[in-house]
């Protein structure tokens, strides 16, 4: 590129690379944290054949009024409360492009987060020129309260992310620590993704209740619907009007939004059962791991486990991937994530296939 046109981009874009999904074809991929498909196939037939009659020469609701309604019923809150994105990034993207205005005497506006957690809290605020300050977990990659409150005074957030159950340690974040960490930052938004909650005992929508800068993000992602791009996020309605004003307008497809308000209110018992076979799946696998000598898997609240190798991830990632089961490995972060794995728990014909591939390529 020229570089009178290479001086036009953000300098925060030299930084970044572009989000690349593994590429090539596995027989098994266990690397995104899908789930398996809810539906039956005249089931997903008849739901497909539904968004037939929509008028695809118009544009979708662009107050997503259906959706925003069966969201508002699924999580018992107000439709005021509901901002939806093309899944939960757009959201993510929303609120750091408000919430930008650099606190007290910072140049610019801080988002705090974790490590490791999911990384586009990271990549989106930095792509909009946002500090971004991560501390990491601690040894049970639980909230380290004390870092946190620490970091919460010397540069104070705009915004907070907290993942929970955490994308990729798979386990929840202690109520106690969120709490301490919501009041040590009440003049911030504290967002807790809550992607992969529909898999944990709990959810935080107590502290929602309970705190007016709270937000709850959540998507359909994770529970057999990636292919919507159908997420949301949950907050007081004066949170959520001034949120949607940096919303595209008709930034949700119509098709989606017709399938994910028939998900919520007509398919909700079939992704319970779906969850329910995963959970079982998931402690299926988890012991079967535990047998093999020196892997540790940590305890999951999600659709996927977080477990430790014998020694350094990477030759064991590429045994797999020549068997023909794609995992995720963190090997390339190095440190304390140099033998870690992450595994979604998929159909019980893929875990098969994983478990047979693990037990053979750990035995060599
Ligand atoms: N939050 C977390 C914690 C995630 O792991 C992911 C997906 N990797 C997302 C949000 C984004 O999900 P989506 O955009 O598909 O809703």
């Amino acid at each position: 590129m020229r570089p009178a046109l290479a001086r036009l981009f953000a300098p925060e874009l030299r930084e970044l690379t572009s989000y690349v999904p593994h590429g090539g074809s596995f027989p098994v991929r266990l690397d995104a944290n899908e789930a398996p498909a809810v539906l039956s196939t005249e089931a997903a037939e008849r739901l497909l054949q539904s968004v037939g009659k929509l008028a695809l020469e118009r544009y979708p609701d662009a107050l997503a009024a259906e959706l925003r309604g069966a969201i508002a019923a699924h999580m018992q809150v107000t439709p005021e409360e509901v901002l939806v994105g093309v899944g939960s990034d757009e959201v993510v993207a929303m609120l750091l492009t408000a919430l930008r205005r650099p606190r007290d005497r910072s140049e610019s506006a801080t988002v705090l987060t974790t490590t490791p957690s999911f990384v586009m809290y990271r990549i989106s605020a930095r792509a909009r020129g946002m500090r971004v300050v991560e501390v990491p977990l601690d040894d049970e990659w639980d909230l380290a309260t004390e870092s946190m409150l620490r970091a919460i005074e010397f540069a104070p957030p705009n915004v907070v992310f907290i993942a929970s159950p955490n994308n990729p340690t798979s386990g929840l974040a202690s109520l106690h620590r969120v709490e301490a960490v919501i009041r040590a930052a009440q003049d911030a938004i504290v967002v807790i993704d809550e992607a992969y909650v529909d898999y944990a005992d709990r959810d935080a929508m107590s502290s929602y209740r309970e705190h007016d800068n709270v937000v709850i993000l959540r998507t359909l992602s994770k529970t057999g619907f990636a292919g919507l791009r159908v997420g949301w996020l949950v907050a007081r309605p004066e949170l959520v009007r001034e949120l949607d004003k940096v919303r595209q307008p008709y930034n949700l497809p119509s098709p989606s939004q017709a399938l994910a308000t028939a998900v919520l209110r007509q398919h909700w018992p079939d992704v319970q059962a779906s969850i329910a076979r995963v959970r079982a799946e998931r402690e299926r696998m988890a012991t079967r791991i535990r047998e093999l000598p020196g892997f540790a898997v940590t305890s999951s609240q999600a659709n996927f486990l977080w477990l430790r190798t014998p020694s350094e991830a990477g030759p064991l990632f590429e045994a797999l991937q020549q068997q023909g089961v794609l995992v995720r490995s963190f090997h390339g972060r190095g440190g304390r994530l140099a033998r870690q794995l992450r595994v979604t728990v998929g159909r019980a014909s893929d875990n098969d296939a994983f478990l047979h591939a693990l037990a053979q390529v750990s035995a060599r």
